[in-house]
């Protein structure tokens, strides 16, 4: 591919403000919430002994009302017995997993954090870099990628709370390696992810800590081996899908020869086939108990903290779409799933010293054939091919007008200095002329310049803001292209994705539950920046003060914290 696909997404709710106004909007905000803060009444008398902090990675915003009445357990016991904010949105761009796991752990929009992308250039090497990737560490098996939280700029609220309180225990688990790391910050107590090959959970030399003997004892177990049935089957009569859909939906990819309900687990694709399933977060979730047991999690004079990333939902969804019977099926088990794992907790720890916070690192495009059929919104599939080949004419063009030998625009949406040198003109003017050319290309909606990334003006610009809380000048191109909203620009014929800074992509649950919640529903604009404030203040510990969140007062926090 010529240069990173960055599809784009639709129907954003968040108007962009100039800087000025964004500053006084968010002094208003702060005023506002400490008039309301002061008003609650707190409703704890202790910090809680355990916080358990899930994402599940691609759950929209949408669920709890679209799915609600499918919901009868955990789900339902978190809106109901806790607090939901059902307007919240990341407010930056792009949505991906890297970005969304780091910014809900330290309280910082990516332009602070670091973790501006699943991937960006190295400019000094031009190569590009994983997020997580760490030449310095060493995977504990051989073969196995180098990763670690040393990309990330910024302590996490684990971070946070080890500094306030060494006893605390901070763990963090994810079928995805970036997941688990950036949640749990630069310094956890110990970080587990999947490893395909060896159908084990793996860490990295990073953690100085030896794997626990739960952890081995987990791997030993070979879960799937006695978890997988033969097929994946809903779990619900098929009517009650029905009513949202067919099950064989356009757009859709394959399960292996086919699109339909039952789903058999074939031997040789038995490990990617169960984490593109409701069994990759009932694994997950198992692990998790074997984590608050081994390590006594909420059992000592202290508050631990146990990070939970649930890849399958992402899976499913990029797989088959979240208006598939697929996904549907999965959330009907994840709120099963949750409801045990809830009863779990409170068995172990007591309601009373527990915290459960749901919330996701980004939402999904549906699909786009499906989305046509449906008319539920404008939606369409772009051919990579079909943006890199004007791309293409457009670079071959300035290269004839600049006499250039090389290319001009470079991947990752840097352009070639070099160039812009022998021609006797700055990049950011060559930059300027790749716009201009890059606008006529149908299907890209607008392109953010450097300098108007790096600046503190907006000026009503649609979404610079939240591509301005997503850029990191050190990691960031020249520019940024914006796709138009509903297009799903991919190499793929089926499947869909996320990215944009378009609602879709970007509304996201937020779910508090804890005990002795007074309000159960917030409708105003929080973004996933505010959980780890509002975590902190929970547990009673001060966050950094130049964090981009800030703590949700509607939560309530026990007597005697802030
Ligand atoms: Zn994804």
């Amino acid at each position: 591919m010529f240069f990173r696909i960055r599809p784009a997404s639709g129907g954003d709710r968040i108007s962009p403000l100039p800087f000025g106004t964004y500053m006084i909007r968010r002094f208003l905000r702060i005023l506002l919430l400490s008039i309301v803060a002061i008003a609650w009444l707190p409703a704890q008398s202790h910090p809680p002994r355990l916080v358990v902090f899930v994402s599940v990675d691609q759950l929209k915003g949408n669920v709890f009302d679209r799915f609600d009445s499918l919901f009868t357990d955990g789900f339902r016991t978190m809106r109901s017995d806790g607090l939901r904010f059902s307007r919240a949105t990341l407010n930056y761009a792009p949505s991906e997993t890297g970005p969304g796991h780091a910014t809900m752990s330290t309280g910082c929009y990516p332009w602070k954090h670091g973790i501006c992308s699943n991937d960006w250039i190295n400019t000094a090497t031009e190569k590009e870099i994983y997020c997580v990737e760490d030449t310095a560490a060493e995977a504990q098996e051989p073969g196995h990628s180098i990763v670690s939280p040393r990309n990330l700029l910024r302590p996490a609220i684990g971070d946070w709370l080890k500094a306030a309180s060494p006893a605390s225990k901070v763990i963090a688990l994810s079928i995805k390696d970036r997941a688990a790391i950036l949640m749990g910050g630069r310094h956890p107590d110990l970080a587990l992810w999947f490893d395909h090959d060896s159908e084990h959970m793996i860490s990295s030399d990073y953690y100085p800590a030896p794997l626990p003997a739960w952890v081995t004892a987990f791997n030993a177990s070979r879960w799937m081996d006695h978890h997988l049935p033969e097929a994946w089957t809903l779990l619900l009569p098929d009517s009650v899908y029905r009513t949202f859909g067919p099950d064989d939906m356009p757009g859709e990819r394959r399960w292996d020869t086919c699109r339909t309900f039952p789903h058999p687990f074939m031997p040789i694709q038995r490990v990617d086939q169960c984490i593109m399933s409701p069994y990759g977060n009932a694994m997950l979730l198992d692990l998790a108990r074997q984590a608050v047991d081994g390590e006594r999690l909420g059992r000592r004079d202290t508050t631990d903290l146990l990070c939970i990333s649930l890849s399958s939902t992402d899976y499913i969804g990029h797989a088959f779409g979240p208006d598939s019977w697929e996904m549907i099926d999965n959330l009907v088990r994840l709120d099963r799933q949750l409801g045990d794992f809830l009863r779990f907790l409170t068995s172990r720890v007591g309601r009373e010293h527990l915290l459960v916070v749901l919330t996701a690192d980004h939402g999904a495009l549906p699909l786009p054939e499906y989305a046509q059929d449906m008319h539920t919104m404008q939606a369409r599939r772009i051919s990579a091919a079909d943006i890199n080949r004007p791309i293409l004419a457009l670079d071959s063009l300035l290269r004839v007008r600049y006499h250039a030998t090389e290319h001009v625009i470079l991947q990752n949406e840097y352009v070639n200095e070099r160039v812009a040198r022998s021609a006797g003109i700055t990049p950011e003017a060559l930059a300027e002329e790749v716009r201009t050319g890059l606008l006529r290309i149908p299907g890209i909606a607008d392109v953010y310049l450097r300098a108007e990334l790096e600046s503190r003006s907006t000026d009503g610009r649609p979404f610079l803001e939240q591509y301005r809380h997503g850029f990191v000048p050190e990691r960031g191109g020249d520019f940024v292209i914006r796709f138009c909203e509903g297009c799903l620009v991919t190499n793929g014929s089926t499947g869909t994705s996320h990215g944009s800074p378009y609602f879709y992509d970007t509304n996201v649950p937020i779910l508090f539950w804890g005990p002795r919640m007074a309000v159960h529903r917030v409708d105003r604009d929080v973004h996933t920046v505010d959980i780890a404030p509002t975590l902190a203040r929970i547990i009673g510990i001060a966050p950094p003060s130049d964090i981009d969140g800030i703590a949700l007062p509607e939560v309530p926090a026990p007597a005697g914290t802030q």
